[in-house]
């Protein structure tokens, strides 16, 4: 049986991949990354930092977190294969972790 992570769905070659993680709600409490766009919420960026940007240690100095991510941006996408994306590719966004 599957573990029930993300990878179990994912085919053979894309396994072992990096994700972002998923936020967890969609309250007033998201927030995005102001280098990469990424949005998760205040909670999530304070425990794991940002995927794309680790450097930022907002998983170590909270302070960052609020330094280094917005509550204020209008629109989310997400995608599911960002290699073939147009959308992703549009946005140059492709590349990152979303
Ligand atoms: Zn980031």
């Amino acid at each position: 049986m599957g573990s029930g992570k993300r990878s179990d769905y994912l085919p053979e070659e894309e396994r072992g991949a990096n994700f972002a993680q998923i936020p967890t709600s969609f309250g007033h409490e998201l927030r995005a990354c102001l280098r990469c766009r990424l949005v998760k919420t205040y909670d999530q960026f304070r425990e794991s930092g940002c995927e794309n940007c680790p450097f930022l240690e907002m998983d170590k100095e909270h302070d960052n977190v609020v330094n280094c991510t917005t509550p204020n941006f209008t629109g989310i996408i997400s995608v599911m294969d960002s290699a073939r994306s147009w959308s992703a590719r549009w946005l140059r966004i492709g590349k990152i972790y979303l």
